[in-house]
C-alpha cells in the first residue's frame, strides 16, 4: 500500500468515514545555502519523495482532533482543540505544528474544525525538514477543507520562471499562493511552536517542483526552477541520515541568528546579504573574530548558491562538487554547527569517491548529502556504515534523493 492509501485506511479505521480528501507535503534537502536564509540570502533546496500525508474531513463544531500514525501502526493521538481558543503556549510536543498552523489560518479567516489523520515516510528530526512538511501538509489539508486550494500563481510581485510548465494546476478555487502558505507555515513554527527557522524549509516544502532545485531569493522572493538532472551525467545525490542529535540544536541556531543580526548591525546594514564579495576583507576587519566567522560563512555561502546556479543552468551537475565541499568546511570551520558524525560521513564520503559532500539543515546532527556516481554509490555508503561501525556510532541510514513534487491535494 502507498504512504496515500495507508493514511485514507488508518483514517476509515479511526473515524468510520472515508476521508473528504488527502493532502501530502515532502520534506527536502539542501542542495547549498544553508544558513543563508534568515540573513536574507540564497537558498536552492529540493522536495524528497519523502512526504507527510494527511487525510481529513471538515467538523462543524470548531474543534481540531490529530492522529498522527507511525510506520509501525502505532497511533499518536492528540488531545482534541477547539481553535478559536488556541494560543502560542496552549499546546505542546508534536501536536503544536498542526495547531500552529489552524491557529494562523483561523487568524486568515480560513481554519474552522477538522478532524486529521497523517501519516509520513520522512525521517524525523534528521534534518530533512520534517516538521515544515507536516505544516504544509496540514495547511493545505485545513484549506481544502474550507473549500480553497492554493493560488496556481506567485504573489504578483513574485516571479517564477517556470510557472507555466512545472507549478501543478489547482482543481480547487485559488485561495492564498503557495510562498504565501509557505510563510504562514512558517509563523506557526516561528510563533506557536517557538522555533525561530527561516523560511527555506516551507518554501520549499510549497514550492519545489519535479525535476527541479528551488532558486530562491529569501529578501525578493524571486524564484527560479533550475533543471536538476543529475542523473543524465551518471551522478546521484546520496543522503546520509547520521541518525545523530546533539542538545545544542536549539540555543545554537538562535546563537548564530542573533550573532549574524549583531554583525549586520555593526556593518550598517540591513543584512549580511548586503556584504559582497569584494566588500568581505575590510567587512571582516571591522568585526570581532567570532561574528567575522560567522559572517564569512554567510557571504562566501551566498556565493557559492550563485556558483551552483550558473553550473545547473549550463547542464553541469558535476561542477558542482566542489562548492558543496567548500560549504561543509564554510560551516563547520567558520559557523561551527557540524558534529563528528557529519564530519565523518562527508570526509569518508568524499575519501571514497564523492564529487563533494556537505552537511544540510541546521547542524548539531541529522543528515549529509554527497554527490556521487551511480556505479560508486554502493561502495561510498559500504564505506561510511563500516567507518560510523569503528566509530562506534550509531549506523546512519542512505538513500538517493531525487528531486520530488512540492505540497498538493492528491485525492
Ligand atoms: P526536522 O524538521 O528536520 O525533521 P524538527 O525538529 O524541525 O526536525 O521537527 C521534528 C518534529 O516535527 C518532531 O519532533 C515532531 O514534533 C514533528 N513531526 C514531524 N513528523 C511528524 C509525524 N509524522 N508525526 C508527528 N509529529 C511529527
Ligand atoms: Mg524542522
Amino acid at each position: 500500500m502507498t504512504l496515500v492509501d495507508t493514511v485514507g485506511a488508518a483514517f476509515v479505521e479511526r473515524h468510520g468515514r472515508r476521508p473528504a480528501g488527502v493532502w501530502v507535503a515532502p520534506g527536502r534537502v539542501n542542495v547549498i545555502g544553508e544558513h543563508t536564509d534568515y540573513n536574507d540570502g540564497f537558498v536552492l533546496p529540493f522536495a524528497l519523495p519523502h512526504r507527510i500525508a494527511v487525510a481529513g474531513t471538515a467538523r462543524s463544531d470548531g474543534m481540531l482532533t490529530l492522529c498522527s500514525v507511525g510506520s509501525d501502526g502505532r497511533a499518536q493521538q492528540a488531545s482534541p482543540v477547539r481553535i478559536d481558543e488556541l494560543v502560542p503556549g496552549t499546546v505542546s510536543g508534536w501536536a503544536a505544528y498542526p495547531a500552529g498552523v489552524a491557529w494562523v489560518l483561523r487568524a486568515h479567516g480560513y481554519a474552522s474544525g477538522a478532524d486529521l489523520v497523517l501519516r509520513s515516510d520522512v525521517p524525523t528530526g534528521a534534518g530533512l525538514s520534517s516538521s515544515a512538511a507536516l505544516e504544509c501538509a496540514v495547511a493545505l489539508a485545513l484549506l481544502g477543507l474550507a473549500g480553497v486550494g492554493p493560488s496556481a500563481l506567485q504573489d504578483s510581485a513574485l516571479q517564477d520562471t517556470a510557472r507555466q510548465e512545472s507549478v501543478p494546476r489547482e482543481s480547487v478555487p485559488a485561495g492564498p499562493s503557495r510562498a504565501t502558505i509557505a510563510r504562514w507555515a512558517q509563523r506557526a513554527e516561528n510563533e506557536f511552536v517557538g522555533m525561530p527557522s527561516g523560511i527555506l524549509d516551507q518554501t520549499a516544502s510549497m514550492c519545489c517542483t519535479e525535476g527541479h532545485a528551488l532558486f530562491l531569493d529569501v529578501r525578493s522572493g524571486e524564484q527560479e526552477q533550475v533543471p536538476f538532472r543529475s542523473i543524465d551525467e551518471g551522478l546521484e545525490i546520496l543522503v546520509i541520515d547520521t541518525r545523530s542529535n546533539h542538545a545544542l540544536i536549539e540555543s545554537g541556531y538562535g546563537d548564530r541568528r542573533n550573532g549574524c543580526a549583531k554583525a549586520a548591525e555593526l556593518l550598517s546594514v540591513p543584512a549580511l546579504r548586503d556584504i559582497a564579495m569584494a566588500q568581505l576583507g575590510a567587512a571582516l576587519a571591522e568585526l570581532p573574530a567570532e561574528l567575522a566567522a560567522l559572517t564569512r560563512h554567510v557571504v562566501t555561502e551566498n556565493q557559492r548558491v550563485l556558483d551552483v546556479v550558473t553550473a545547473l543552468r549550463s547542464g553541469s551537475t558535476s561542477a558542482i562538487g566542489g562548492s558543496l565541499t567548500a560549504s561543509h568546511v564554510s560551516l563547520r570551520d567558520d559557523y561551527q554547527v557540524s558534529c563528528a558524525e557529519l564530519d565523518l560521513a562527508v570526509d569518508t564520503a568524499i575519501g571514497s569517491g564523492a564529487l563533494g559532500a556537505r552537511m544540510i539543515g541546521g547542524g548539531f546532527g541529522g543528515s549529509a548529502i554527497a554527490l556521487v556516481r551511480q556505479d560508486q554509490r554502493a561502495g561510498i555508503e559500504r564505506t561510511v556504515y563500516e567507518a560510523f561501525r569503528s566509530a562506534g556510532y550509531r549506523s546512519p541510514r542512505t538513500f538517493t534523493a531525487v528531486p520530488s513534487a512540492g505540497a498538493g491535494q492528491v485525492c
